[in-house]
């Protein structure tokens, strides 16, 4: 099983599929990026993790007609693109959602449509919403929802602190513990390891049962030479007081007792000694998931070090 963010994980995961059976794959997904806009029930990480597997991650042809639509009225929250394709998915799923669904429940049926055969769960059928307390240029404190941090802000606020709104009273969606307890190895995909992997991890009793597995968890570092190939990880790792490093982010999750395995990327090789020292496996490899080839050999790699089986 797999703990996943949004697109890094999406990517990764287009590889493990083909490394095991996609029905015998469970992935939990963080639901702490998600959104109610224009009274839709937005949830970028599930869609991302299944268009990706679906075959149709980055959506080609996308367009945003009825974004600009929306721009012209001035509507609130406009300032998230929404496609025209991916607002389907929006409204179907806040339909399921009104006719008393869970969120497991429409996002299984969601899958179902794009061909996904892994078992997609939401990190939790209760709502959790990840904000960063900012402070503006006077000094002064605000508290933004992160995707108002860093879709309609474009990230350029200094982070005092992350929350997840709602945390205590999540509890994980039916079978994510049992996915952990029960599974081969337990993965952490190379997403953000504070807004994408601390949300689930924070759901009371999925943290603990992850730590339970410990000895059978590898993560792929996000960080590749120093800064994250894509988002926001070095705005927010220093926040949690985390290295901006491969060797950071393993220190990170190992010093919670999370992983016994972590894979880092040639270019970093020079800090494989450092992460041995915490205790934990490494494996050294190319980890830039060019294509789905690329993204095989990494989940590869990312299982043998979950399962203690050193290349
Ligand atoms: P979201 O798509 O922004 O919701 O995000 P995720 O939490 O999945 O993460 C993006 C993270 O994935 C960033 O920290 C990236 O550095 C990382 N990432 C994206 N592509 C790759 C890749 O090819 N290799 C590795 N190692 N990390 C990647
Ligand atoms: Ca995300």
């Amino acid at each position: 099983m797999a703990l996943a963010g949004g697109v890094g994980a999406g990517k990764f995961l287009r590889g493990l599929v083909r490394v095991v059976p996609p029905e015998a794959l469970t992935v939990i997904v963080n639901t702490g990026d998600d959104i109610v806009l224009h009274g839709l029930h937005v949830s970028p990480d599930l869609d991302s993790v299944t268009y990706w597997l679906g075959g149709v991650g980055g959506r080609a042809r996308e367009t945003f007609r009825a974004t600009d639509e929306l721009r012209a009225f001035g509507a609130e929250g406009s300032w998230f693109g929404l496609g025209d394709m991916d607002l389907a998915t929006h409204l179907f799923r806040t339909r399921l959602l009104a006719e008393g669904r869970t969120l497991s429940g429409a996002t299984s049926t969601l899958a179902a449509r794009f061909g996904v055969t892994a078992h997609l769960l939401p990190m939790s059928d209760d709502p959790v919403a990840t904000h960063v307390e900012v402070s503006d240029d006077a000094g002064a404190a605000f508290d933004l929802h992160f995707q108002e941090y860093w879709v309609r802000r474009g990230g350029r606020d200094e982070v005092k602190a992350v929350r997840f709104d709602g945390i205590e009273l999540a509890r994980p969606a039916p079978g994510v513990v049992e996915a952990i307890e029960g599974a081969d190895a337990v993965l952490l995909c190379p997403s953000n390891p504070i807004v994408s992997i601390d949300p689930i991890l924070a759901v009371p009793r999925i943290g603990e049962a992850v730590a339970a597995r410990r000895g059978r968890a590898a993560g792929v570092s996000p960080i590749v030479g120093g800064s994250p190939l894509r988002g926001m990880a070095d705005k927010l790792l220093p926040v949690a007081g985390v290295e901006v490093s491969a060797a950071g982010v393993a220190s990170y999750y190992a010093g919670r007792g999370l992983i016994g395995g972590w894979v880092i990327d040639g270019v970093d090789q020079g800090q494989a000694g450092r992460v041995r020292a915490m205790g934990i496996r490494v494996t050294v490899t190319d980890t830039i998931m060019v294509d789905d080839d690329a993204a095989e050999r990494l989940a590869r790699t990312a299982l043998d070090t979950a399962l203690g089986d050193q290349p």
